[in-house]
C-alpha cells in the first residue's frame, strides 16, 4: 500500500494539496469506486480526514487493514456526521435507501454526491430525503474496472477520464464548484449536463455494450457443449475483450439495467435495426455495406485514441 502510494506520488498529475479541500470525507460503500476516491483523497490531501463505511462487516475489516482512508466507521450515520462533503458509493438501486439513513446526521451545508452509473432514477430516489441546507451534486466518474469490493481500488482510477455532474436545477454554485474540485484534484476531468441526457447518452456508450457483452458471453457459454474448450482456447481478440466486460460486477449492472430502463430499451431498438441492415448485407452478399459501416466504425474508434481516452498501457484496466 506504502509503495502503491509511492509510485502514485512519483507520477503525481495534480500536485498534492496543500491546504485540504474538505475537513471531513465521508465515504458510503467500500467497494473499487468508494476505495478508489479514498486513495485519491488521502494521498493527494483533498480532504484532512476520510471517514469511510460499509455495510457488510468483513469488508470494514478489510479496508481497515488496507488503512483506507483516515477511520472506518461503524455506521454510517457516524460516518457522515460533520462531513462537508458525502459520497454514495453503493449500487444505484441503494442510494435512496442510504439517503434515508443518513439524512438526519447531515450538517447543513453539507454537499452529499453519489458516483452511480445512472443519474435520473438516483435524482429521484435521493431528492425526497435531502434535509433543507444540504445540496445535492450527483456526479458519475466514468471510469472502473471488472474487479469490485475494497481490494479493487487504486488512486489513479480516474486520472484523465471524464466525470460527469447532474445537479439538479437550482443547485447551490459554489457546491457544483466545490465538487469539480474534489474530481479534478484526482485527476478527472469534468463535464455538467443534466440527468436524462447523461442517461441517454451512457445508455449507447456504456449500458449497451456491457449488455451485449453478457449476451454473447452467454451464448459462448450454452455453445460450450458443443465447442467443448475450443470457446476459450480460441478466445483472444474480441471474444476475450467481451469475458472481461461480462465479469463486471453483477449487483452493479443488474441495478443500471433496472434504473434506465427507457435509454436502454430505446438503444437496444435502435441497435437491433442496425444489425437488421447487418444481418441482411451478410446474407445478400453485399460487400459495399459491410466495408462501408467498418470503414465508418473504425473512424469512431480512432476519434476516441486521439481524444485520449484510450491508451495501450490502459486499454486492460480500464472501463466503465
Ligand atoms: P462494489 O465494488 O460492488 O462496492 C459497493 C459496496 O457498497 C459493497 O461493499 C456493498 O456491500 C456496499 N453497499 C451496498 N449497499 C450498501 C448500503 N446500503 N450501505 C452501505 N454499503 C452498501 O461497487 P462499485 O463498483 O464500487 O460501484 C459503486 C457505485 O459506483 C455504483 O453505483 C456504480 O454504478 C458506480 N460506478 C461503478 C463503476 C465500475 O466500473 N465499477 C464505474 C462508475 C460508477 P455488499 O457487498 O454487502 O452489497
Amino acid at each position: 500500500m506504502a509503495q502503491a502510494s509511492q509510485n502514485f506520488a512519483q507520477q503525481s498529475f495534480a500536485p498534492r494539496r496543500s491546504e485540504p479541500l474538505f475537513g471531513r470525507l465521508a465515504i458510503i460503500g467500500i467497494g473499487l469506486i468508494g476505495s478508489s476516491i479514498a486513495h485519491a483523497a488521502k494521498d493527494l490531501n483533498l480532504a484532512a480526514r476520510v471517514v469511510l463505511y460499509d455495510r457488510d462487516a468483513g469488508v470494514r475489516i478489510r479496508a481497515r487493514e488496507l488503512d483506507l482512508g483516515h477511520e472506518i466507521a461503524e455506521a454510517a450515520a457516524d460516518a457522515v456526521r460533520e462531513a462537508d462533503h458525502v459520497v454514495l458509493c453503493v449500487p444505484v438501486g441503494a442510494c435512496g435507501a442510504v439517503a434515508a439513513e443518513i439524512a438526519a446526521s447531515l450538517k447543513p451545508g453539507a454537499i452529499l454526491s453519489d458516483v452511480g452509473s445512472v443519474k435520473g432514477a438516483v435524482v429521484d430516489a435521493v431528492s425526497p430525503h435531502l434535509p433543507e441546507g444540504v445540496h445535492f451534486v450527483p456526479a458519475h466518474p466514468v471510469a472502473g474496472t471488472e474487479n469490485s469490493g475494497p481490494d479493487a481500488g487504486f488512486p489513479s482510477l480516474f486520472l484523465n477520464r471524464w466525470c460527469i455532474l447532474t445537479p439538479p436545477e437550482g443547485t447551490d454554485e459554489a457546491a457544483i464548484a466545490r465538487t469539480r474540485q474534489l474530481w479534478e484534484g484526482m485527476g478527472a476531468i469534468v463535464e455538467v449536463m443534466t440527468a436524462s441526457h447523461h442517461d441517454l447518452v451512457l445508455a449507447v456508450t456504456s449500458h449497451l455494450p456491457h449488455l451485449i457483452a453478457y449476451n454473447i458471453v452467454g451464448t459462448a457459454e450454452d455453445l460450450a457443449t458443443v465447442t467443448q474448450s475450443e470457446v476459450i482456447k480460441f478466445s483472444a481478440g474480441g471474444f476475450r475483450d467481451f469475458t472481461r466486460i461480462a465479469a463486471s460486477d453483477p449487483t452493479m449492472w443488474r441495478d443500471v439495467f433496472l434504473h434506465n430502463k427507457d435509454a436502454v430499451l430505446e438503444m437496444l431498438g435502435r441497435f437491433s435495426e442496425d444489425l437488421a441492415v447487418l444481418t441482411r448485407a451478410i446474407r445478400f452478399g453485399d460487400g459495399e455495406t459491410l466495408h462501408k459501416h467498418f470503414t465508418r466504425t473504425r473512424a469512431i474508434r480512432r476519434g476516441i485514441v486521439a481524444l485520449g481516452q484510450e491508451k495501450p498501457e490502459t486499454e486492460k484496466l480500464r472501463k466503465d
